[in-house]
């Protein structure tokens, strides 16, 4: 039953709580402001549509650089009310009695034309919030294609543009099994055994950090989300993760982190591009990252020289060790809930030179 599948997911929206972490989230909440404020040739006089306003805080950025028309969009009721608010609170609504810019549409993007004037093609920037965990999790994307061909202008600016996600090995770290196995001295790992048999059946969300990691990072898949089809979401891809040169011998790689980073790219912010991203490495946001555990740990180990003994005339011989790198298989699939993803993985240790 679609529908009310529906009405609960616009139902959660519409606590407050969501709202405070994202705009909370300055990582995320400053590379829209960023893209936003800070390339006034793509902004000023332009028509903005925010897929999914929330609060309504990009389409107040918007109208903040300059932009001659926004149009908020919202689907769920009390959050387009709460955007309607704080856009005459702050002086930028826009009705037959307001001559602000900023307009709220109370529907899905999906249904626009039902409430408000507006031509198909139309829009000059297209901008969304439409990212969720694992990137695809619970995301609006194809809500924000659906927009895309419909109201946005030929050569039309998309923000972000571009959306890449990435995985990267990780050690015993990052696993509950390290804490398990001395509280307060006992011993508990019988616990730590059994939340990592859960998470090698399901992705979690969960920070790493980068010292946790003990492969380097590699791309799994890239989006152009200015010219992508919305059944791109659905891929398999591989990757070959290459041991940390700084892995000075073998170590154990319990699973994988992935993550994304959403791209403000100089194809339409030409003046200042930015980067959000949800990695490891950079300061956390509350996307986290999603862990996918493996079954039984895998080996790898950078290539080496091991220095042997001496040979018959007294020089050094040296051994040549290969490289221990795995090589991974990973789907993703829209699932038939609402807006999930299936992953899949399959991981395999591989020993070459
Ligand atoms: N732009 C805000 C909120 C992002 S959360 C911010 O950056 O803080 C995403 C919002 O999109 C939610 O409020 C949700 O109700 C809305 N939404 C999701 N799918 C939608 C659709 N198809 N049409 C209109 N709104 C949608």
């Amino acid at each position: 039953n679609i529908r009310k599948v529906n009405e609960n997911y616009f139902g959660s929206y519409s606590s407050f709580g969501i709202h405070k972490e994202m705009i909370s989230d300055k990582v995320r909440t400053e590379a829209y402001r960023d893209a936003l404020l800070k390339n006034p040739t793509l902004l000023s006089g332009s028509v903005v549509m925010d897929v999914g306003c929330g609060t309504g805080i990009l389409s107040l950025f918007a109208a903040q650089a300059g932009a001659s028309r926004v149009i908020a969009v919202e689907a769920s009721e009390k959050m387009a009310k709460v955007a309607t608010k704080i856009a005459k609170d702050n002086r930028v609504f826009h009705d037959n009695e307001h001559n602000g810019v900023l307009e709220v549409a109370h529907s899905m993007v999906e249904e626009l034309e039902k409430s408000i004037k507006i031509q198909p093609h139309s829009v000059d920037v297209l901008v969304s919030e439409w990212m969720g965990y694992c990137l695809l999790y619970e995301s609006m994307l194809s809500s924000v294609l659906y927009a895309r061909d419909r109201w946005l202008k030929p050569g039309g600016a998309i923000l972000p543009d571009t959306a890449t996600m990435f995985v990267a090995g990780f050690g015993k770290g990052a696993t509950s099994l390290l804490f398990w196995e001395d509280v307060y001295g006992f011993d508990m790992s019988s616990i730590g055994k059994e939340i990592f048999e859960d998470t090698a059946r399901i992705p979690v969300v969960d920070v790493v950090e980068e010292r946790d990691l003990v492969t380097q990072p590699a791309l799994l898949q890239a989006f152009d989300l200015a010219t992508m089809k919305p059944d791109e979401v659905d891929f398999t891809a591989t990757a070959t993760l290459e041991p940390n040169e700084s892995e000075a011998k073998m170590s154990l790689c319990h699973g994988v982190v992935l993550w994304f980073d959403a791209g403000f790219t100089n194809r339409f912010c030409k003046e200042n591009p930015t980067v959000l991203s949800t990695s490891p490495y950079t300061p956390p946001t509350h996307w986290s990252q999603t862990v996918l555990t493996f079954k039984e740990p895998i080996s790898v180990a950078p290539a080496t020289l091991l220095s042997g003994g001496d040979d018959r005339r007294g020089a050094i011989g040296t051994v040549e060790c290969p490289a221990a790198r795995i090589h991974l298989r990973v789907s993703v699939a829209r699932a038939s809930e609402h807006r999930s993803i299936d992953i899949s993985l399959e991981a395999t240790g591989v020993s070459s030179k």
